[in-house]
């Protein structure tokens, strides 16, 4: 008996049964674009040994005007369908399924040739489009048709239309991008017209032994977006159009809520998908923060789906189904859902990854082969550039030992968990403790690692971390100065709080110190903290009250010395969800500052390099958060001691560190060995 009954049970779509209810959700991972089909066709086969029903691709041009930027994939020429054949064999030999996404962009394409219903410029690109005219709008649905009758030549098992995410089928919904007056803008209907259009050419051009999903919109997140009568309407229509199964899409990529980062609260937005059950006879598909088989179970379970998208869980561990299968869901490594090495790599033009899985998107670059003599390894250091190493050391063959002198494993991922927004923290460390057991890594806890101790082992690696560092202020030896490590250890902090540099640390002891209880555990909070409602009450389920965020605990100023704006350094794609928070909650920032001194009142500053305007910054406490530096003291001991030995995580360099490196470096050593 299974503790998933309901996410393992096959779904039947007719001319086909998948074997179970997850999907493999889009991902644009950049593969396709490197033209190494054998990486592109790994990718996808590991996926698909693992076990997942049904997968999606990243999404693949149409046309030249509708991919996301210049050069963007697709189905063009017969080379290219034969490239991709080569992936859907791969896929269909290991046992998978697989559809195209066929993505427009419409207005969001970064490309000064983009089009869209209207002459309307979105709030995150550069390029103005052109409004298309009656030709135009028919040119694009020939295109998207060509592009799914292609797919079935390259073999695959069906196609996903996009039509969520704010992209252009999404753009013609509402008034909010479509202003025409023609026959594609105006009412319901017109407004309708052109996903209902593009569906039923799909359907004809494809015959009907092919998957066709349809990816909806079904909370907008916009001001303008569509009402919950018309998402229903537009739901049915899609159905009589000849889509198979309904996938949902959660908020426009301009909305101002976070639809998918780490501090989102797990299945925050099945409710939503569960309104539309019993609406259509077609299978629907819930998504987003659903990254275990037990969250997944759950909202089968409740009825809020037929069937469960995850897509970044999938980088973190290909084999998630399988795992759950056999009764070994510890083993899955959890997507936190940081976006550190999938989208934020994607919006830097760089190939997708995984923090959790440096393996993800470079299978057949970063190989942990089975060692050809097995050695005895020692790994001085317990967190996540030790612990990965140790893991993958293990896995090769090595036997392994890990030291920390901290009585438990994890470093300072124990810290990132205390911040609230960062709970997944918890499942990741325990993650490496089921794989540290799972690999029969040894642990000697609790106990400095001495050289002595490392003496006799075949290869040392030392992951000692790092250590804060010291700004020099005068007066921070006071009473009323903590370490970022004492506060998110638990100690006592007063009212009003200067809080001394302002990168990733400093923004996460901030979040610490205004929040009460995590709204990330509490979804009714976290819908009113970001102004969501029910789109049954508001257009696209933007409350018109606005944000409601709970009452900062405590009254904080957040400092840097550089001029430039506090927290430009964070992620990519989820730095203005850290700085909406904290000024959601009163933080002030203060940029461009000198620390001059700290006594009982707080903290003395003076701003530029001429040191003008002394100000006080009244404080109970200040908190130091300038930084690492490197622990090298085991290291430098060992190459004393003409030891070999090889440094990685913050011990190798502190500078810019944070655990996509740190377990990256971890895994890339081990694979040496
Ligand atoms: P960090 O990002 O390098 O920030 C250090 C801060 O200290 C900066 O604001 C810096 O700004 C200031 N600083 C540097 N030297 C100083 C000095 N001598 N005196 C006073 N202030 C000084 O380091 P971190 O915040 O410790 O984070 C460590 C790593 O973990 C980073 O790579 C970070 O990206 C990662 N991390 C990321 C997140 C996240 O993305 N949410 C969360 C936690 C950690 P000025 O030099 O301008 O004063
Ligand atoms: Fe999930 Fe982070 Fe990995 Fe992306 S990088 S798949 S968000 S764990």
């Amino acid at each position: 008996m299974t503790d998933y009954p309901h996410l393992l049970a096959p779904l039947d779509l007719g001319h086909v049964t998948l074997k179970n209810r997850v999907l493999m959700g889009s991902m644009h991972t950049g593969l396709e674009e490197t033209r190494d089909w054998n990486r592109v066709a790994e990718f996808y086969a590991a996926r698909a040994r693992g076990g997942v029903a049904l997968m999606v691709t990243g999404g693949m041009a149409p046309n030249a005007e509708g991919g996301v930027f210049p050069g963007a994939a697709g189905l063009f020429t017969p080379e290219d369908i034969a490239n991709h054949r080569s992936v859907t064999d791969r896929v269909h030999a290991a046992g998978g399924k697989i559809a195209m996404q066929i993505l427009h962009a419409g207005r969001y394409a970064y490309s000064k040739d983009c089009v869209a219903p209207s002459a309307i410029k979105s709030p995150i690109s550069p390029f103005a489009p052109r409004e298309l005219d009656a030709a135009g709008i028919e040119k694009q649905i020939a295109d998207i048709v060509t592009a799914a009758a292609r797919a079935r030549e390259a073999g695959y098992d069906g196609v996903e239309v996009m039509g969520s995410e704010g992209y252009f089928l999404n753009q013609f919904l509402v008034t909010h991008t479509n202003r025409r007056t023609d026959a594609w803008g105006g009412s319901l209907e017109n407004r309708q017209r052109l996903p209902v259009e593009v569906v039923a050419r799909v359907r004809a051009a494809v015959g009907k032994d092919f998957i066709l999903i349809y990816r909806l919109s079904m909370i907008d997140l916009i001001p303008d977006g569509q009402s919950w009568d018309e998402v229903v309407t537009l739901a049915q229509k899609i159905e009589a159009a000849g889509a198979s199964i309904l996938n949902t899409g959660i908020g426009w990529h301009e909305a101002r809520v976070p639809t998918i980062a780490t501090s989102v609260p797990r299945r925050a937005f099945a409710w939503v998908t569960k309104k539309l059950m019993g609406q259509v006879g077609i299978p629907i598909v819930t998504s987003n923060r659903i990254n275990t088989p037990a969250v997944a179970e759950e909202v089968l379970a409740e009825g809020c789906a037929d069937m469960v998208s995850m897509a970044r869980p999938f980088l973190a561990d290909p084999d998630f189904v399988a795992k759950a299968a056999r009764g070994r869901a510890d083993l899955i490594a959890p997507c936190i859902a940081c976006n550190q090495a999938c989208l934020d790599h994607t919006f830097s033009m760089k190939i997708a990854s995984c923090l959790v899985n440096p393996r993800a998107a470079h299978e057949t670059e970063l190989v942990l082969a089975p060692a050809a003599a097995p050695k005895s390894v020692a790994v001085v250091g317990a967190g996540p550039a030790g612990m990965s190493a140790a893991i993958a050391a293990a896995q090769r063959g090595h036997k392994v030992t890990l030291f920390d002198r901290a009585d438990r494993i994890g470093g300072q991922l124990n810290l990132a968990r205390q911040v609230p927004g960062k709970e997944e923290f918890h499942g990741l460390v325990d993650w490496f403790d089921a794989m540290l057991a799972d690999t029969g890594v040894a642990r000697r806890l609790g106990a400095e690692a001495t050289v002595d101790d490392l003496t006799g082992f075949d290869e040392v690696i030392v992951a000692t971390g790092v250590t804060p560092r010291d700004p020099r202020i005068p007066g921070q030896d006071g009473p009323n100065v903590l370490s970022y490590i004492d506060v998110l250890q638990g100690a006592p902090v007063g009212e009003r709080v200067a809080v001394i540099g302002a990168g990733g640390i400093g923004f996460d002891v901030a979040e610490f110190l205004v929040t009460g209880d995590s709204p990330t555990e509490d979804l009714e909070a976290w819908l009113a903290e970001w102004g969501v409602t029910d789109p049954a009450r508001a257009r696209g389920g933007l409350d018109p009250a606005g944000p409601r965020p709970e009452v900062a605990l405590r009254q904080v100023t957040l400092l840097q010395r550089k001029p430039t704006k506090p927290g430009k350094g964070l992620g990519k794609t989820t730095g203005w969800i850290h700085r909406a928070s904290l000024k959601m909650r009163g933080v002030q920032m203060r940029a461009g500052v000198n620390y001059e001194r700290i006594d009982a009142e707080g903290l003395h500053i003076t701003f530029g390099a001429a040191r003008e305007r002394p100000t006080l910054v009244a404080a109970d406490t200040i908190v130091l958060c300038a930084g690492q530096e490197s622990e090298r003291s085991l290291a430098d001991a060992l190459a004393g001691r003409g030891l070999t030995r090889h440094v990685i995580g913050g011990a190798d360099v502190a500078a810019e560190l944070d655990a996509k490196r740190a377990i990256d470096q971890g895994t890339r050593v081990a694979a040496t060995l």
